[in-house]
């Protein structure tokens, strides 16, 4: 007999307001990510936001704050954002997976990649999320958030610098994760590799400008 593949969709709730969902995804074990994480870290934000931004999930410093992007990838975000002429305070933002995913290295949780079954069984909070926030346009950071918003693995550098239309949004952009910006151990490429990343954010900020216009 098939085995039914376990989901996050068991778990919405009937009815969809941030709280209700919020409270839902708390106890959510939809897939096995839940067992090794501290809590459940949903998103946040303005609850009417043009903006959501989805990361891929919740790294040591989110696991431990139950918060999305208080860590040093979420710091190097807000400095982007800045430098992009973008406010935080009108933003939304999440995560692809919502569990953090780990494995030890000595005395440290190293992050480890959530796999295709794991996108797809935390993507009906995502989902949901949209479904309540109504932003107008979805940033994906990096390969999970673009993989969760296409439905299938993706590769960045063909999908960066102009909209895409998805399953998931009308209006998807797609550029790297702040956390790969801080990976590179060259400074001058990290350098390089931030200036990409504001340049992508200003010019998403431009598309929405010209679009109410
Ligand atoms: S990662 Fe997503 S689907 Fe898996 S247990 Fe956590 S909230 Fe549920």
């Amino acid at each position: 007999m098939r085995r039914l593949a376990r989901s996050a969709r068991t778990f919405l709730p009937a009815q969809l307001s941030m709280a209700q969902l919020r409270e839902s995804a708390a106890g959510c074990t939809g897939c096995d990510l839940y067992q090794c994480a501290t809590q459940t870290v949903f998103g946040e934000g303005a609850g009417r936001a043009s903006m959501m931004f989805v990361g891929e999930q919740p790294g040591d410093q989110e696991d431990r704050a139950g918060r999305p992007f208080v860590g040093p990838a979420g710091k190097t975000l807000d400095k982007a954002l800045a430098e992009a002429g973008i406010a935080r305070r009108d933003l939304y933002v999440t995560n692809a997976v919502k569990h953090f995913k780990w494995e030890p290295q000595g005395k440290r949780r190293k992050h480890k990649k959530p796999s295709a079954t794991e996108i797809a069984a935390c993507r009906p909070w995502l989902e949901a999320e949209i479904a309540v926030v109504k932003p107008r346009v979805i940033i994906c950071l990096g390969a999970t958030a673009a993989q969760a918003a296409f439905g299938k693995a993706v590769r960045l550098n063909e999908l960066r610098g102009r909209p895409w239309s998805t399953s998931i949004a009308p209006i998807v952009f797609v550029t790297v994760h702040p956390s790969a910006v801080l990976r590179h151990p060259d400074p001058v490429e990290r350098e390089r590799e931030y200036r990409g990343f504001v340049e992508d954010l200003r010019s998403i900020r431009l598309h929405l400008q010209l679009k109410a216009a």
